[in-house]
């Protein structure tokens, strides 16, 4: 078997092993222009799924000029229907002028700021577009990352996995994961291999993250790939056992300021943006 239909392959066989489509939900696709994003949205597409890409135009200078034109691009190729979202027209500025007055007032990391925002403006999007699933590009490097900063951090592990589902509430659309299983390095191969034209390089403003230095570390280790695979499956039988004694905290609420869903009081988008207007 080549290469590349080993990987639609093992990509199939995670939708179908963790059920995260039907054919008729409509499945929007947050895609960043990168290989990821890029690989899940046609990849869905061919395996006959209702999907349809999801962008935030970050507005980060040239870079997030040479995605949005990558993906435009690559939609009208494949007959992809696109979404796109500005933050200077959503914020009424940049997410690189929103982290920067941040973190004038409290030390925060570039990603987590960012992260924040996009994450709130993905999810209201597609719940309004009526999106059953949020398809994101995340792999396997980046779940096996996430699963180490987390125990470093002291965070619960019930929360992640190729979908959530441990927060059920209509105004959170699910987000499905269907790369969970597909290193890094294999996804670059397939996106190259298929030819798709999509920059490979890092956002410029994740030069300081803490999962740049463990996505580093993991990579000095022998058989890095089999490590990584090993942190993710051990995750997900540690997982399973935990979700059966959890019990979901407080009911969610509604952000007293946006109306968006919170654990109570403001949202964290919220939160950031009082912060940034003080
Ligand atoms: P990141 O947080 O940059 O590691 O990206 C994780 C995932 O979020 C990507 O694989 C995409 O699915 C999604 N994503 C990142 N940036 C954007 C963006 N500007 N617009 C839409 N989705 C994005
Ligand atoms: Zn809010």
């Amino acid at each position: 078997m080549t290469f590349v239909s080993s990987f639609e392959k093992k990509v199939k066989k995670t939708i179908k092993d963790y059920q995260l489509a039907g054919k008729k939900d409509k499945i929007l696709v947050a895609c960043s222009g990168g290989k990821d994003s890029t690989v899940v949205l046609y990849l869905l597409k061919k395996f006959g799924y209702d999907a349809e890409a999801l962008m935030i135009d970050l507005g980060i200078g040239e870079w997030s000029e040479k995605n949005l034109k990558n993906l435009r691009a690559f939609c009208r190729k494949h007959g992809i229907k696109m979404h796109v979202f500005s933050m200077r027209k959503e914020f009424g500025c940049s997410v690189c002028y929103i982290r920067s007055s941040v973190q004038f007032r409290k030390k925060l990391k570039n990603c987590m700021i960012c992260g924040v925002i996009k994450r709130w403006l993905l999810n209201k999007k597609a719940r309004e577009l009526g999106a059953a699933k949020l398809a994101t590009g995340h792999n396997l490097d980046d779940e096996a990352e996430t699963v180490l900063m987390n125990m470093f951090r002291g965070d619960p592990v019930v929360g992640m996995g190729p979908k959530n589902g441990v927060i059920i509430d209509s105004r959170f659309v699910q987000r499905i994961k269907p790369l969970y299983f597909c290193s890094i390095s294999e996804s670059r191969m397939y996106s190259e291999a298929m030819k798709f034209t999509v920059l490979y390089d890092p956002c410029p403003c994740s030069i300081t993250a803490t999962r740049r230095w463990v996505r580093n570390w993991l990579a000095e280790l022998e058989n890095a790939d089999a490590v990584k695979m090993h942190i993710v499956r051990n995750f997900l039988v540690v997982q399973k056992a935990a979700m059966k004694n959890f019990k979901s905290e407080a009911a969610i609420q509604q952000c007293s300021s946006c109306g968006e869903p919170s654990r109570g009081g403001q949202c964290r988008r919220c939160e950031l943006i009082s912060i940034m207007r003080e």
